[in-house]
């Protein structure tokens, strides 16, 4: 039987880090596919579990060696990328990678592996919700608010693309039919 993966993609801010930590949890043998990324670790986030964090040199050489399944320059000058190595890893291991990842990147990987792979895209109810959401998380400044604003309209274009579509209008609701889609797609009852 092949390997399956699943990829998660949402705006930043629709919900997705709550829909990924719900399937975890109760999804196994899902597993947090752990990517490459060139941006700082924010406070409580931890190497090696959250991101690899790497120096732009670091990621360019991996790059270069042709390390990476697929990997976006997400915002400008930060790379974020998911590891050939970090999928063979969950996969020798009889795990199922979960990759949240950018819409370009959950795009490629879908591309790759067509037959078995489930892309899932969770929708925020609004831009408007989306911009609230965000402020409420205190992580953000004025700039960093709006890049990530003019990104999530940009990636909602793509969202024709993927296998399925979950509106986060009730997070619950939400975790409950991604639980479902990835249960079908697994073929456990
Ligand atoms: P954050 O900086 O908020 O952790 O993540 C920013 C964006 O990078 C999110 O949209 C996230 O899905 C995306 N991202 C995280 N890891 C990867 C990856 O391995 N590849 C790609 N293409 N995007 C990623």
């Amino acid at each position: 039987m092949q390997s399956k993966l699943v990829t998660i993609n949402a705006p930043s801010g629709a919900g997705k880090t709550s829909i990924t930590h719900y399937l975890l949890e109760k999804v196994p043998p899902l597993t947090f596919s752990v990517s490459a990324a060139t941006r700082k670790a924010r406070s409580g986030e931890v190497n090696g579990r959250d991101y690899y964090f790497m120096s732009v040199d670091e990621f360019r050489k991996k790059i270069q060696n042709n390390e990476f399944l697929e990997w976006e320059m997400v915002y400008e000058s930060k790379y974020y990328g998911t590891l050939r190595s970090e999928i063979e890893r969950l996969w020798s291991d009889d795990k199922i990678p979960l990759l949240d990842i950018d819409v370009k990147g959950a795009i490629h990987v879908q591309q790759q592996y067509p037959d078995n792979s489930l892309s899932i895209f969770i929708e925020p109810p609004s831009i408007k919700e989306l911009h609230k959401r965000l402020l409420s998380r205190g992580t953000e400044t004025e700039e960093s608010l709006q890049t990530r604003i003019n990104k999530a309209e940009y990636e909602l274009s793509f969202m024709h693309h993927f296998d399925k579509v979950i509106v986060n209008d009730d997070l619950q609701e939400a975790c409950d039919e991604a639980e479902k889609m990835v249960m079908k797609f697994l073929g456990v009852k």
